[in-house]
């Protein structure tokens, strides 16, 4: 059993390493946690099963720190993966004391002098939290894993299977440490004949609702995909209203349709995913002028429990044509009451609901220009691709210079999809991994909870996008749909499917309970995170490995 005393001094250790995202600190914690495990006998005498890895392509040069345990009690090729993240996001919300957001020792005096809600004056007055950036996302979660190795590896004759430790950067930005991983994964697997059965991630539980004292211990993770409408109307004077098809209006009727549309939701299991949530719409008309808009763009975030890319398209689509509807009615109406009033003869406007995919619009394109597009379409983004634009602006760009290339002027809406997607991993229980997964994970929590007084409840899917969604993808044809509504693909974003194919496992989240991931209230709770978590860990990757 890794000792509580341990862990906390791990902690405190990795919280003390400042490691935001996309700073030199992701790499001096990925090298004290790589130190840690080079002085244990079993590293000693196994210097091979300890790396510190590149990550693929990184500017940077970060690593990820890869650490293989065999278990000598007989020869079983069964591994558990145990994953963990070592950056952290900025400091800036501390304020004037942000000088001490990463010293848990000298941060909660300093947090005194800060306005505090009252939780966290009851929290803190406890003494049963301790309070840092990052100690909660995600540190705590690594210096579990950190002592579970060692306490394996001390009694590794005792041990039927394997452990791989992997400590990755850029969780909280892109995360290249574990696209960069599954690679790595793959390959070890592939020198030692390793059978990879479950990813044990330790990332933070918080509770779900103010005044919620549960403890989740999450099997699966929910997903995210970013769909983007491009709008294109028709101007018109404002003189002459009705003559137009205003694309701001299209575009929030878009946006009354998708935005917090419950019936987008994914409901499995008694747990619904949060529908759709805008963030960002804009018109593109960039000066005054009397003229009306014609071209409008929004976006949104999109969560998944089950709903694959092509199902999300098939859904957005049908959306958008409503709302197109919902505009020519408005616009007909108005329209004709107009006339009315104004004595003047009405004819119906021409408009008719047209709403594509990418893919939809590219293969019309193709059907009129030929080989030529894709020509075109290279050039035109190698230009793109030097105004180092956001990779929302560089796909937006891509489907207007389709657009204008297109014979058809009519009002359209183009649907697409913008970096990043995260599958969401949903474990039925369907093959031989999941139900061991399952009945590993239920059985560990049985058992601590007979001894631990904390109610205890075993989910579905963790509810914040993490790495967790790079172990597992799903099938081919989704993913083709995918690929090709996304104008960016290949360019300025894609994703080791062939990799993450071969590791495909099935994941859980044990996390340590806290408050406040990225805030500067940011704490963690010591009875629960420090004595609880450690032992589910242990327990489950002890029954995965078993039998
Ligand atoms: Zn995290």
């Amino acid at each position: 059993m890794p000792e509580k005393e341990l862990i906390l001094k791990l902690a405190v250790e990795l919280t003390r390493i400042k490691s935001i995202v996309g700073t030199k600190g992701e790499i001096e914690i990925a090298q004290m946690i790589y130190d840690f495990f080079k002085t244990l006998g079993y590293f000693v005498n196994h210097p091979d099963y300890l790396m510190l890895s590149d990550l693929k392509g990184d500017k940077l040069n970060r690593k990820n720190v890869i650490a293989l345990l065999k278990g000598e009690k007989g020869s079983s090729r069964k591994t558990v993966i145990l994953l963990g993240h070592i950056d952290t996001v900025g400091v800036d919300d501390y304020g004037s004391i942000k000088e001490y957001a990463t010293c848990p020792e000298r941060l909660k005096s300093a947090l005194k002098m800060k306005e505090l809600d009252e939780d966290t004056v009851k929290d803190m007055e406890s003494g049963e939290w301790l309070f840092g950036r990052g100690i909660f996302d995600m540190k705590t979660g690594v210096a579990i894993n950190m002592a579970l190795v060692k306490a394996l590896s001390e009694k590794i004759d005792e041990l039927e299977g394997n452990v791989v430790f992997l400590a990755v950067p850029d969780e909280e930005g892109n995360s290249r440490g574990m696209l960069s991983a599954v690679e790595d994964l793959v390959r070890l697997a592939e020198i030692h004949g390793l059978e990879y059965v479950a990813a044990v991630d330790t990332d933070y539980m918080a509770p779900r609702f103010p005044g919620d004292d549960k403890k989740y211990i999450y099997v699966g993770t929910v997903g995210k995909i970013l769909p983007c409408f491009y709008i294109y109307g028709k101007e018109t004077h404002v003189g002459q209203a009705f003559e137009g098809l205003d694309a701001n209006l299209l575009a929030s009727e878009i946006l009354r349709e998708v935005d917090l549309a419950f019936d987008l939701s994914d409901v499995v299991e008694n747990e619904a995913s949060m529908p759709p949530i805008s963030l960002s719409q804009r018109d593109l008309k960039s000066e005054y002028s009397v003229q009306t808009v014609n071209e409008a763009y929004l976006y949104f975030n999109y969560s998944t429990h089950c709903s694959k890319p092509d199902e999300v398209l098939a859904k957005l689509k049908a959306k958008a044509e409503k709302a197109f509807e919902n505009v020519l009615k408005k616009l007909n109406d108005n329209y004709s009451r107009y006339c009315q009033a104004a004595g003047i003869p009405y004819r119906e406007p021409p408009w008719k609901v047209q709403v594509l995919t990418f893919k939809e619009l590219y293969d019309a394109v193709k059907a009129e220009m030929g080989e030529k597009i894709d020509e075109h379409l290279k050039e035109f983004k190698k230009k793109l691709l030097k105004e180092k634009l956001d990779d929302r602006i560089y796909s937006l760009q891509v489907v207007r210079e389709l657009v204008r290339l297109w014979s058809n002027k009519n009002p359209a809406v183009i649907l697409f999809f913008a970096p990043p997607y995260y599958p969401h991993i949903y474990v039925r229980g369907e093959n031989e991994k999941e139900k061991k997964l399952l009945s590993a994970v239920n059985s560990a929590v049985a058992e601590v909870s007979a001894r631990f007084p904390y109610k205890f409840e075993v989910r579905k899917f963790y509810p914040y996008i993490s790495d967790l969604s790079f172990c597992s993808i799903p099938e081919e044809k989704a993913i083709e749909i995918l690929v090709s509504n996304m104008p960016g693909w290949g360019e300025i974003y894609s994703l080791p499917f062939e990799f993450i194919r071969k590791l495909d496992v099935p994941v859980v989240n044990i996390g340590p309970y806290g408050k406040d991931a990225h805030k500067f209230t940011e704490r963690v709770n010591i009875p629960y995170s420090f004595e609880v978590v450690p032992e589910i860990v242990e327990k489950t990757v002890r029954l995965l490995l078993e039998g």
